[in-house]
């Protein structure tokens, strides 16, 4: 008779060896993902409970089981010696990454990203992530700890499994009962995302924040109509206890000027002239210009984000996942002000509701009608009808976004000075040489048509005798660009001409003056706060700070959906945001074009960003 297990196959005896070092595996990643939880300061027995943990422990199944899957298929093509070196690296891998976002998350309630990946090499990179211990020879000796103990492991079960029978089909039933679990696992946490979603259960949305590469699962679009009012908490500011930091103060003697904000859509810098815009260019006569003003985004969602919240832009998904307006809105209202949003935006106004307006949204009034030129106009004409007639009425903040000058460009054909114009602008291949002019003329017809209407609503304050009470700011939520740097539009880059924006800040009894340096629209709730009597400090609620006392920022941000942009007046720093944002650090020229930093311009910038975002993420814990 023969002895059996020396018959016994590799593969089998590999594939069932494998299962259990996988499933082991899973025990200690589990144990260790529970430092999310922690991180995010625990949370009593409920339904977000149960969710933050189903979803972590499911992500970190479903990241086991891929790599198992992985493994199976190199043994089985490879041969199967590979795997006892190969599974415990990979195993010593996962663990690692796992230990070292969690680490990160704690402190800057973010997830790895290529930056922080960058940082770990360079001198100091540990303790600038928080990871324990810091010290590097100290940290690769606990990784190579884990390492043996990986590949002892993986031994030791290889031995006992080898000991027995093992056949074919028994250990396939058993991996189809691993993946069959952690199929269930996953369905599960998605299904419970799903209906927490259609609930509206933000308490148990947040849970998502704490997983690594959470892919969230809504049907929402298929169940709620467009642009439908969503609700909001009375504690609405549940999931961010520290937006703002302290509540704020009014001085008693603070006087309540009204505010009208003119956001004109894809404004650039160079857009702001005494030829294109004629009105604007009279009123900036009289007002504070800001030279070198960036937008905090390149897109209207993130522009628009930037100039109300103060903050990186990059926290806009945060507050709109929390329905967490800004805090300028919660001032105005706690001042009595009446507050209008006119706007002619159409498709980004639904997700507006739901982060940047979701106060005010009974304030939000969206203008009808095909043609945004003709939106536009509503907009001047609904402010006009709105004006204050008796002077004991509440004072008045309007917001109004054109959308005249978005892509598309529509204006009134009886006042284009700029010819010959495009007669359309086409979705891809804008062209060159003659016809990129002529879509820059359709561009800037589009401007000083939106220029006419900011001129006549600044001339009824005036008819009304209610400029001298009147803060007047008219601003860009990010710039276009027509191929100067290899863009068009915007949203593409973080060129010059997609985020450098004008600004005009007409102050009553304050004389008109230029101001150079950097500026930006994370300055602007702090500026407009102030003016309205704030005595707050800014760093209580934004990033920005007062245009009216300092001269210029050292830096200033911009950022889109995975990247942002650090700008400083000499160079352009993009990086990205999340795993899946843009690899590393890319350093730009002041004409943005790529240059080479060195290791040590690299690492500074590193430490530069990684300061800048634990300051962010203060506000976000
Ligand atoms: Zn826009």
């Amino acid at each position: 008779m023969e002895h059996v297990s020396s018959v016994t196959p590799r593969g089998p005896t590999h594939a069932r060896t494998l299962l259990w070092f996988l499933v082991g595996n899973l025990v200690l990643l589990a144990a260790d993902a529970y430092g999310y939880i922690l991180a995010a300061g625990g949370a009593p027995w409920s339904t977000a409970w149960l969710f933050a943990h189903l979803a972590l422990l499911s992500q970190i199944a479903v990241a086991t089981l891929a790599v198992g899957l992985v493994l199976l298929l190199v043994g089985g093509v490879g041969g199967w010696r590979w795997l006892a070196v190969l599974a415990p690296a990979v195993a010593t891998l996962l663990n690692l990454y796992v230990y070292v976002d969690r680490s990160v998350f704690a402190f800057y309630r973010f997830h790895l990203a290529w930056l922080e990946l960058q940082a770990l090499a360079m001198p100091g990179g540990l303790a600038a992530l928080r990871v324990e211990p810091s010290a590097p020879l100290l940290f690769a000796a606990v990784v190579a700890l884990l390492f043996l103990a990986e590949l002892l492991a993986f031994r030791l079960l290889r031995r006992r499994c080898a000991a027995r029978v093992v056949e074919g089909a028994g250990v396939r039933r058993r991996w189809l009962a691993f993946a069959g679990v952690v199929g269930l696992l996953a369905v599960s946490d998605h299904v419970l995302y799903a209906a927490s979603d259609l609930a509206d259960a933000r308490d148990v949305l947040r849970g998502a924040r704490l997983v690594p590469f959470y892919q969230p699962f809504t049907i929402e679009r298929l169940v709620r109509r467009h642009g439908e009012t969503v609700a909001v908490a009375s504690e609405s500011s549940a999931g961010l206890p520290h937006y703002p930091q302290a509540p704020l103060r009014f001085a008693e003697t603070a006087r309540r000027p009204n505010v009208l904000w003119v956001v004109i859509d894809s404004w650039r810098a160079d857009a702001l002239s005494a030829e294109n815009t004629p009105r604007i260019w009279n009123l900036a006569e009289r007002s504070q210009v800001f030279d070198e003003h960036m937008s905090g985004g390149n897109s209207t969602q993130f522009g628009t984000f930037s100039m109300f919240y103060g903050l990186w832009a990059s926290a806009e998904p945060t507050f709109a996942a929390e329905h967490r307006g800004p805090v300028l809105f919660d001032a105005l209202k706690e001042r009595g002000y009446r507050i209008e949003v006119l706007s002619s935006l159409e498709l980004s106004l639904a997700d507006f509701r739901r982060g940047l307006f979701v106060g005010v949204q009974d304030d939000v009034v969206a203008l009808p009608g095909p043609r945004a030129a003709d939106r536009d106009r509503q907009i001047r004409e609904r402010f006009e009808a709105q004006l204050p007639e008796r002077p004991d009425a509440p004072p008045f903040f309007a917001v109004a976004i054109m959308q005249s000058t978005h892509s598309g460009y529509d204006f009134d054909e009886a006042d284009a000075p700029y010819r010959p114009y495009a007669p359309w602008v086409g979705f891809r291949g804008l062209g060159a040489g003659e016809l990129q002019l002529h879509v820059y003329n359709r561009y800037r017809n589009a401007v000083h048509y939106a220029d006419r209407l900011v001129g006549e609503m600044v001339d009824a304050l005036e008819r009304r005798g209610l400029l001298d009470d009147t803060i007047v700011l008219v601003t860009g939520d990010h710039g276009e660009e027509f191929d100067e740097h290899g863009y068009w539009g915007h949203n593409g880059a973080f060129t010059p001409e997609q985020v450098h924006v004008p600004l005009v800040l007409f102050v009553p009894g304050l004389a008109g003056r230029h101001r150079q340096g950097l500026t930006s629209h994370l300055d602007l709730p702090a500026t407009v706060l102030g003016l309205l009597g704030v005595t707050n400090g800014p760093s209580d609620y934004s990033l920005g700070r007062s245009l009216l006392g300092v001269q210029a920022d050292p830096y200033a941000i911009a950022c889109s959906a995975d990247e942002c942009a650090l700008v400083d007046g000499v160079q352009t720093v993009t990086f990205g945001l999340g795993i899946r944002g843009p690899a590393g650090i890319q350093v730009m020229d002041a004409d943005y074009q790529p240059i080479h930093a060195s290791a040590a311009g690299r690492t500074k910038r590193s430490r530069q960003l990684l300061a800048l975002l634990a300051r962010e993420s203060t506000f976000l814990k």
